[in-house]
């Protein structure tokens, strides 16, 4: 339990000033406390998650098909819950939509930044293909703006049960916006939960964020521009199960990614772009989303992209970017627009993921459909006779698939995932 030490140790003595805004911009030490609070096998479910998300890595890594791999984004539906008293706190849809697009350009390289990253770091930059959606559908099946307003004075100062206004953890990220997630004045912009099966059943999942600290627009303190509104790219960061890169200081493990460089964290205390920091023998990247250097955001690397990715199939996540989902939170229009929109009108799977049965839907009279484990190994091949046709995966182990769609001329691949 070291690392948990480190980890509240390390936010104690890190209360910084920076620019104008004279507070820690996450804290990990409220994320710690209240996740203990609300679930005393909280740090043995954290070493357990671990473990799974090392495996799910492994699997993602040794597939063959990677090169082939099907590139389509991952969705992942979002309600943000805004707690107001009166215009106090109101945050408008301007305002929370640059939070998003913001969120959205950071994970897939699309940020400002991206083009001006230190040399010694740029080959490492990373991207997750991921879009956050603002559903368009309620847990009940109504049309919804996703933007939910909830008058309440003492929710506005983060005090009480915010996990009361909850819609369904397996289904919606929950973002919950108190003007001041810290009381008032805020002492920390923003904390997130790392995956977690218990906190997703019990619906204390989320992203706890300070409205005024959140994209540019009407509520928002920041002026356009600043790097500090990457705070929320930081949070989705710890969302996907990511780690401070100052997390275990120098040790080996530190933040248990391999190409981020160890580091103490110094360049917290620093303004801008300023990367000579070496305290751990060795150049920080404090560019770096999971960096503490709120005024220079720029990247992730290429492992803590695998991580995050891992993360996308742990139990806690995997149902939200799944199509049914999409389909059941008003995003699947979204998955539609945000890729390739050719081979998604040839190519539908689901449900992914999946217990028994899988469905393909392809415009193709006739088709040979080939699976394949993570190794890159051939598991079963079929031979299909109709455009929309099922196989009956029901004798097939846990785990991630990978599959091609071979006619003549055409190699159409996928991957799907067996989970019961
Ligand atoms: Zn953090």
């Amino acid at each position: 339990m070291k690392y948990f030490f480190n980890l509240v140790l390390l936010v104690a003595t890190q209360q910084i000033i920076i620019g104008q805004i004279n507070e820690s911009p996450c804290s990990h030490e409220a994320i710690m406390e209240r996740q203990l609070a609300l679930n005393p096998n909280a740090e043995r479910e954290l070493m357990e998650t671990e473990a799974t998300l090392q495996e799910l890595i492994t699997q993602l890594k040794a597939s063959d098909l990677s090169g082939q791999r099907n590139t389509s984004s991952y969705v992942i539906p979002v309600v943000m819950h805004v707690f107001h008293f009166g215009d106090e706190g109101r945050m408008g849809m301007e305002q929370a939509l640059a939070g998003l697009e913001i969120m959205n350009a950071d994970f897939n390289g699309l940020n400002d930044g991206w083009d001006t990253i230190d040399s010694e770091f740029d080959s490492i930059k990373g991207e997750l293909e991921i879009t956050f959606c603002l559903a368009t559908i309620d847990p009940d099946g109504n049309p919804t703006t996703g933007l939910i307003y909830h008058e309440n004075e003492e929710a506005m100062y983060n005090q009480g049960n915010l996990f009361e206004y909850a819609w369904d953890n397996y289904k919606y990220l929950n973002i919950y916006f108190p003007k001041y997630t810290g009381g008032a004045p805020s002492n920390f912009t923003a904390y997130a939960y790392y995956p977690s099966i218990s906190n997703t059943e019990n619906n204390t999942d989320g992203i706890f964020y300070s409205s005024i600290r959140w994209g540019y627009g009407d509520h928002s303190e920041l002026e356009e521009g600043d790097d500090w509104a990457s705070v929320c790219s930081h949070e989705a960061g710890h969302w996907l199960n990511l780690r401070h890169t100052f997390e275990g200081e120098c040790s080996t493990t530190n933040d248990f990614v391999d190409d981020t460089p160890p580091t103490l964290g110094g360049s917290i205390e620093l303004e801008g772009c300023y990367n000579h920091d070496f305290s751990c023998g060795v150049r920080t990247n404090g560019e770096n989303f999971m960096d503490y250097n709120h005024r220079c955001k720029k990247m992730f690397t290429q492992g803590q992209v695998e991580r995050m990715e891992a993360a996308l199939y742990l139990s806690s996540r995997i149902n939200l970017w799944s199509e049914e989902n999409l389909i059941e939170t008003g995003c699947l229009d979204f998955y539609t627009t945000t890729q390739d929109a050719s081979s998604k009108e040839e190519l539908i799977t689901y449900p992914n993921p999946t217990t028994d049965y899988i469905t393909f839907k392809v415009n193709e009279a006739r088709y040979e459909l080939m699976v394949y484990n993570t190794k890159g190994q051939l598991h079963k091949r079929y031979f299909m006779e109709n455009a929309e046709g099922q196989i009956d995966v029901s004798s097939y182990g846990n785990g991630l698939y990978f599959f091609s769609i071979v006619t003549a001329g055409k190699v159409r691949t996928g991957k799907f995932m067996v989970h019961r």
